[in-house]
Formats: C-alpha cells, structure tokens, sequence
C-alpha cells in the first residue's frame, strides 16, 4: 500500500507552548516594532518561520547526548565522538571546529582571500560574501542561467555555470583561491546542486590546481534531491551519495544550525595540511583550543548524533515532502511562489502578488507584515529592504522580491503548515488592498534588521 499522507517520522516527547495572539494585539505589536519583524518579541509570534538556523528540535538522542558531554579543556571524548563522526561522514582529513558556520568562513578566507583575489561561487550566502569581501577580495557569483528564474521548474536550480567558471580560470586561474560551491543554494532558494555539477566543477579546478570547498549547511537535503532527481542514483544511499560529493571536495565550511540539527557549532574542514595548521593557529586566537572551537563538549556530542539522524532517509522524506507540501498547496491556490520548492524554505514572489507596490515602496516588507497581522506567521523579506541600499548611499529595486518561509526542522506538524496556507489564502484575497511602506529610520549598513517602517495612505 502506497499512502499518500507523510507522517511525521516522530512523536512529541517534550512540548513548547505557543502563545496565541489576536488580529487586534499583533496589529499593536507590528506597530510597536515600527514593522520590523526582526523587532517583534518572539513571544507575539505564532508560526516562526524567521529562518531554519539553530531553530529546529533536537532529539531524544541529541538531549541524551549532551548529558554524555564532557568538558575537558583538551582532547575530550567528546571531540573524538565529534571529530570521528564528522570525518566518517565526510571524509576530511583536519576537522577544526567553530561556534559556527560563519566563524569557519573567517578563518577560511583570512588565510585565503586579500586584496586582487577572486572567489567564484554559485551563489555566496551573504556572510559567505561578506567574509571575502571583508578581505579585500571579490566574490562572484556564477549561477547557471535556470537558477536566475523563478517560475521554471527545473531540477538543480543551484548549479554553478561551468563554462563560465572555465572561462574565468582559464584568465584569472592564478588569482582564485577557491571555489565554492553553496549546497543547497540557500540565497538561490534552497535549490540543489546536481552531482555532475559538483563533478565538473571539482574536475575544473584540479585543471587549474585551484581547491574547491563546498559550503555545505544543507548536504543532506542536496543529496536527498540528487537521490530523487539525478539518474544512478536512486539505490544508492544518503550516506553513500555524500560520500561521493566530498570525494570531488578539498574541503568545507558547516554551520551545524541546519542539517546537522544542532542550535549552535559549525567547523571548517580541508585536505590541506598547511592550511589546516595556520587555521588551528587562527583558530586559537579568537574560536578557542582546536579540540573543542567555540563550542562546549555536550554541544560536540549534539553535532554528532545529529549528523547520524540527518542522513535517515526516512526524516529526509519527511523533510523534504513536508517544504514541498507546502509550496504545492500555495502553487495550486495560485499564490505566486518560486519553483520548484527549496529543501528548507519556501519563497513567496511578492513582485507578482503585489503588482500595485512599487520596488521602492518594498512589496516584500507589506506581505510580511499582512502574514504577521493575519496570521502570526513571521516570514523574512529577501528584497529591496535587504539589497536596495548601495554602499554610495544610492537606493535601487532588488531584481526579485521574495518572502522567504524557512522551516524549522522537525519543529512544526501538518496542521501548523495546513494553518499557514489558510493564512495565505487570506492574504491572497486581501492582496488587492494593500499597501507599500516607507522608511523612517536606517543605519549605515544591513538595514534589513533595524529599520523602522511606516505604512503609506492609501
Ligand atoms: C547559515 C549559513 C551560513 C552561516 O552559518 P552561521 O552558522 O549562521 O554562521 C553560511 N552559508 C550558508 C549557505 C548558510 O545557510
């Protein structure tokens, strides 16, 4: 029997309230924090789905794990269950870890980057970005032509475009560093990277002797859609298929707040000897002693019972099922959303909904506070808010106007996500009437997250 119905693969062993909140009490609260989502109290939100980091639930196994943590400053047994797992999985030869994902970038591209360097990638998740740029170098981004549009539905959206990384190396080989490939493509809409594409990229850079490092947050979910949508690999296991793509690999970047279902860690992990020596140095001076980063022992343990149950394919199915279920019932309503759905997130296309708003009045921002207001769900504006204000103080229209719904893992059930598609339909029939917003107040730089807001009249 083939039951369409995917059931949780667990059961709720410990409960978190929800505080229930009205139209009225969230219209104040929205108001209050000046519509900045980012400035509302956690506690007036019902359905948090703000982003999947360090958000999701930890298991029976995971709280058990922690226990067994043990907080010797050197050479603690839980390093080596840490360390044994992460290099089982992945097969790195030096494992360093970090408080998380963006402190491994740090340190990675401190000893890589500088000014004259060039980082391509698929796409650089923004601290990613960030941390090159931070020194001196430039970060590229080369997503093939299928990820640049977000209504065609194609299976590995996140792919680099190989001819032309091949043609940057082949001019510019002695100034790249690294290549990074974002797996899933978390700013590209949590879409995947095809093994071939690994395969290639990884064949390219040995060409050229330049190391490819995957940054690799979402390897689960990436290797749960090459199982369904790559031919070959359907038989193969989770496990067996992240085998394969760190084999193509010189190293990695990991925030442990996504797959590997911590609330906090990461690492950083390469081939590399010599690197792998001046990053521990690195690493002393700011994270802590290589055995532990910044990290506790019991959060070490965490890490590595989560890596076992991140690759089940059973939570997989579950997993990705569950993101799909969602954009699927919005998609069949006709509530304008980017296909096909990501791994951990589903993206609302504020541009088409909101027709009447223009780029500088933020779309994105009015459909995330009309869910807020509605329905208590706190989305994430991917749009002009978050990209529209140039360094030279020049204001533009971002080129897409996204809602981003992340999901958390393990952490909401069917009737939350049936709760937020009624919200949507809601929002969906109110769309007509609503209306864009302006800023009152911004800092310098990354206004997304303090800005204050005003609606515009009518
Ligand atoms: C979250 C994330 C990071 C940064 O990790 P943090 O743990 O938030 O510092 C880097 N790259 C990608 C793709 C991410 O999603």
């Amino acid at each position: 029997m083939d039951y369409q119905t995917i059931i949780e693969p667990f059961r709720i062993h410990s409960v978190e309230p929800i505080p229930m909140t009205t139209v009225a009490e969230r219209s104040d609260a929205i108001r209050d924090a000046h519509y900045n989502l980012f400035q509302l109290p956690a506690r007036k939100v019902m359905i948090d789905l703000l982003t999947d980091s360090g958000t999701g639930a930890m298991s029976r196994d995971q709280w058990a794990a922690i226990q067994h943590g043990d907080e010797s400053y050197a050479g603690s047994p839980s390093w080596e269950i840490f360390e044994s797992a992460v290099h089982d999985l992945f097969g790195c030869a030096h494992i360093i870890p970090t408080h998380q994902g963006r402190a491994a970038e740090r340190i990675l591209f401190a000893l890589l980057g500088g000014p004259s360097k060039i980082v391509p990638a698929n796409t650089h998740f923004d601290t990613t970005r960030a941390n090159v740029e931070y020194t001196g170098a430039k970060a590229i981004d080369l997503l093939c032509s299928e990820g640049l549009d977000p209504e065609l539905d194609a299976p590995f959206k996140g792919n680099i475009d190989v001819a032309a990384l091949a043609n940057l190396l082949e001019h510019n080989a002695s100034d790249v560093p690294a290549v990074v490939l974002t797996i899933t493509n978390n700013s590209g809409g949590g879409q995947p990277v095809s093994m071939a594409n690994i395969r290639a990229t990884s064949e390219l850079c040995r060409r050229f002797d330049v190391p490819l490092y995957l940054d690799s947050c979402r390897f689960a979910e990436n290797a749960w859609f090459i199982r369904q949508r790559e031919p070959g690999y359907a038989t193969k296991s989770v496990t067996e298929i992240v085998h394969e793509m760190y084999s193509w690999a010189d190293g990695m970047t990991m925030s442990a707040k996504k797959d590997p279902m911590a609330n906090i860690g990461g690492w950083l992990a390469t081939n590399d000897e010599l690197l792998a020596e001046r990053a521990r140095t690195m690493l002393i001076l700011t994270e802590g002693f290589p055995t532990y980063g910044g990290l506790a022992g019991r959060d070490l343990e965490a890490i590595a019972q989560g890596l076992q149950e991140a690759v089940s394919h059973d939570y997989l199915q579950y997993r990705i099922a569950s993101t799909g279920y969602l954009g699927n019932a919005l998609d069949a309503m006709g509530f304008p959303v980017v296909r096909p759905s990501g791994g951990h997130a589903i993206y609302l296309d504020a541009r088409r909904l909101l027709p009447q708003i223009p780029p500088l009045e933020y779309p994105g921002q009015a459909l995330a506070v009309a869910l807020y207001e509605l329905g208590g769900i706190r989305g994430c504006e991917i749009g002009t808010v978050m990209f529209g204000r140039a360094p030279d103080g020049s204001e533009h229209p971002s080129a897409l106007e996204l809602v981003r719904l992340a999901i958390p893992r393990r952490t909401y059930t069917q009737s939350h996500i049936d709760y937020v598609v009624e919200v949507c339909e809601n929002v969906l029939q109110v769309a007509p009437s609503l209306r864009g917003y302006r800023i009152t107040k911004e800092p310098p730089t990354l206004r997304h997250f303090t800005a204050q807001f005003e609606p515009l009249a009518h």
